[in-house]
């Protein structure tokens, strides 16, 4: 009989409890103890749908009040000096978020999820001091609730492996010592029962790993899985495949080895080698960060195709479920069809527990049996379906001919040049303007019938029109609209394209408090009506100026929804691309003549294995210049990303071919520069000169140093000058000073030249 296992549950609450208590506690509007009755009802409450669900291996130390690696990091005393004098919630939450006197540690992705985690700052001459507080007392929170739990650790090699180490050098020159507070970590929870079960998460070896990390691994586990006889150790990896790390786990002392098959599809070809060992195999077949409904026909055949003892074989989700959102239960106005094909965390628990049974050969109720029919059907009408599946976007895409613009870009930039009329270091930026209330308060109330579409758009033109005013007076060369009528850049043209659906409550954590809610793309993708057309035409009237079309690429569409499992990604982003460049064509067919595709997330679909980088990235440029493809060479294209870590890709984003570029340079200490001087770059391109994440305004002196140092690398006429991101985030009061100081700046450099 085959157990069920789920790898993590979330923990921001079904109505976003902890969110709004956090927020609450930082504004000093209730204290600790507030934030701490919060914390024990979830967990409370997520540990009892486990349990009511069937659930057999239910996690303690899931949860967190920001993030599991921060808690790790206070687990081991792994304090950067800057916090050493705090204590208890004020060192942990200075630590995630700074405070007045100190630097927040730094956030980044998780993986290739939408999650942040805090990157552990460890030093030589860190001293480690275990505190295991938090793991024992959850450990006995759910015990006391009837629970007994499973033990999530984050592993020694995943916590290191994403650690930086400030002091410069290998931060595996720390594991000594780290691997010793896990031995006495191990120690103290061995006393808490009689038995007790680990999950360690190691999917730091996700991305492929080198021979002297995994020369370490064996002697990890062997020594930790030898402190106490009566812990029993999983380990556990997802998103990829972990193959070599198989290879030398099976010859530790380990219980089990939990992988994912959904993303780690060439895991099986581990599966021999853990038939032939002792392990239980901890199969992940429930997808942990996509909303799908799982397929049980497909789910059994796959578990099945394995040829394991059936007892040997634990059914799992294929990670925490912390990268879905809760339940469908709130989901009230959703369309059935549609509503049909979800699951999220609490659906996919019973997923779980029957998929299990139903692999097992168990005798199912009555209940559960009418449940595994309704699921066939339900796949069977998701197969079928014409809301899903439309001839025409398939016919169109695949017959498409006209996969990219004409003309190589040095001719088109000379014909651009000669009408758009620009001088070197012509200035832009890169969208957004402020977002004031008084436009997000128009944007709701329109959404809710409070205004009708006139008043709403009277609103939109006047917001538009103050806009256009702020860049003439300042001196800017190429306008824009300034985006009031976008909540967000992905919704805003989900929400016109067929195929997207949106939820009421379909919320994720993406970092500490914040939760982002992913539109998910559910069928073939289409643009029925122009998405922009009127704004930007209005905006253009308005102005002699050239005024920039502004979309959102596909790759980005892509990788911040959620994304139909039924085809390729690949096959959606490709749709993407074609709807969007209908929208080009009608732009330019109204007079625009410079148009932004913004790719902001293109890099967040990385592959996290080298060898399926090339194909994510031809695909990627592929789509990219379908969505341009109808861009005439008159017409110029602008992309805008919001990274510089491009040393491995910038040869891929050439490729793009698009007229014209602008990064972010400022916030990274020039790192980019450096890369344009080694490698050069083809096309025109606007390394941001100043950052907008922060209020401050930059300097003429500043922003002068920075354009001396562009052109030390690149030549004044193939260089655009810009703020590195949109301003949707900052004040007017912050942005004109800042954009006349960049003018200035501009105007210095050229007298000069
Ligand atoms: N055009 C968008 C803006 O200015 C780009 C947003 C982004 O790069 N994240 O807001
Ligand atoms: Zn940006």
């Amino acid at each position: 009989m085959s157990k069920s296992l789920v790898v993590g549950f979330p923990r921001i609450g079904e109505q976003r409890e902890l969110k709004k208590v956090l927020e609450k506690f930082w504004a000093k509007k209730c204290d600790f103890s507030e934030v701490e009755n919060v914390a024990s009802e979830l967990k409370k409450r997520h540990w009892l749908y486990q349990k009511d669900a069937g659930v057999d291996f239910i996690s303690s130390n899931d949860f967190s009040l920001y993030d599991n690696m921060l808690d790790t990091s206070i687990m081991l005393g792994a304090i950067p000096k800057r916090f050493k004098d705090l204590s208890a919630e004020d060192l942990y939450f200075s630590m995630a978020r700074g405070d007045k006197d100190r630097k927040a540690m730094q956030m980044t992705k998780w993986f290739n999820t939408n999650y942040h985690y805090i990157v552990p700052e460890l030093s030589s001459d860190d001293v480690y001091k275990l505190n295991a507080k938090k793991i024992v007392d959850e450990y006995n929170e759910a015990k006391e609730l009837g629970v007994k739990t499973k033990i999530n650790i984050i592993g020694i090699f995943t916590y290191l492996g994403l650690s930086n180490k400030v002091d410069g050098g290998d931060v595996f020159s720390l594991f000594g010592s780290v691997l010793e507070q896990y031995a006495k970590l191990f120690e103290i929870i061995s006393a808490l029962d009689d038995e007790i079960i680990v999950q360690i998460d190691e999917p730091y070896f996700v991305k492929g790993s080198d021979a002297k990390t995994l020369s370490l691994v064996k002697k990890a586990y062997d020594y930790l899985c030898g402190v106490s006889k009566n812990i029993k150790v999983i380990v556990t990896t997802y998103f990829e495949h972990s193959n070599e790390l198989t290879r030398v786990l099976v010859n530790t002392p380990l219980y089990a080895l939990g992988l994912d098959f959904i993303y780690g599809k060439k895991n099986i070809e581990s599966l021999e080698l853990i038939k032939n060992s002792d392990k239980v195999l901890i199969a992940g077949v429930v997808d942990g960060r996509n909303i799908w409904k799982n397929d049980f026909t497909k789910s059994v055949e796959l578990l099945e195709s394995f040829g394991f003892d059936k007892d040997k074989v634990v059914v799992s989700t294929s990670c925490s479920l912390l990268h879905v959102p809760y339940t469908l239960k709130y989901e009230t106005n959703m369309d059935d069809e549609i509503k049909t094909n979800l699951s999220y965390a609490l659906e996919k628990l019973d997923e779980l527990t029957l998929l299990a049974k139903i692999y097992s050969g168990d005798t199912l109720s009555e209940d559960e049996q009418k449940r595994y029919n309704q699921n066939k059907k339900d796949i069977q009408v998701r197969k079928n379906s014409k809301k899903i599946h439309n001839a025409d976007v398939q016919d169109r895409v695949k017959n498409l001919t006209k996969l990219q613009r004409d003309g190589e870009f040095s001719t088109r930039l000379k014909k651009q040049k000669e009408h758009l009329n620009y001088s070197d270091l012509v200035t832009t930026t890169i969208g957004s303007f402020p977002q004031t209330p008084e436009v997000r308060e128009a944007r709701k109330a329109y959404k809710s019938s409070e205004i009708d579409r006139d008043v709403y758009e009277s609103k939109m033109k006047a917001y538009i029109d103050d806009c256009i005013k702020v860049q003439e007076d300042v001196g800017i060369d190429v306008l824009v609209h300034g985006e009031p009528e976008r909540n967000d850049m992905v919704e805003y043209f989900g929400e016109m394209m067929d195929g997207f659906g949106f939820s009421k409550n379909a919320w994720v954590q993406s970092y500490g408090s914040r939760c982002v809610k992913p539109p998910f793309i559910y069928a073939d993708v289409s643009r029925p009506e122009p998405m922009t057309l009127e704004w930007i035409k209005y905006a253009q009237s308005k102005t002699n100026k050239p005024m920039k079309g502004m979309l959102s690429g596909p790759l980005t569409m892509l990788n911040w929804s959620f994304v139909r499992d039924d085809i390729p990604r690949s096959e959606v982003s490709k749709q993407l691309g074609v709807a969007l460049s209908d929208e080009i064509s009608d732009l330019q067919d109204a007079g625009i003549k410079i148009i932004q595709v913004d790719e902001a997330a293109f890099k967040e679909g990385y592959p996290l294995r080298e060898e399926n980088i090339k194909e994510y990235e031809n695909n990627s440029v592929r789509d990219f210049k379908i969505s341009v493809s109808t861009a005439t060479q008159d017409t110029q294209i602008h992309t805008h990303m919001c990274y510089s870590e491009f040393n491995s890709i910038i040869k891929t984003i050439e490729d793009m071919d698009a007229d014209v570029i602008s990064i972010e340079t400022a916030r990274s200490g020039n790192t980019l520069l450096k890369i344009f001087k080694e490698h050069g770059y083809k096309q025109e391109v606007g390394p941001g000169v100043y950052d907008i994440h922060s209020p401050r305004v930059p300097s003429v002196d500043e922003m002068v140093r920075q354009i001396d140092s562009l052109l030390e690398v690149l030549p004044s006429k193939q260089l655009w000058i810009n703020p590195d991101c949109g301003l949707k985030t900052r004040k007017y009061e912050e942005v004109i000073p800042s954009l006349k100081n960049m003018v200035e700046a501009v105007n210095i450099v050229k007298a000069r030249l």
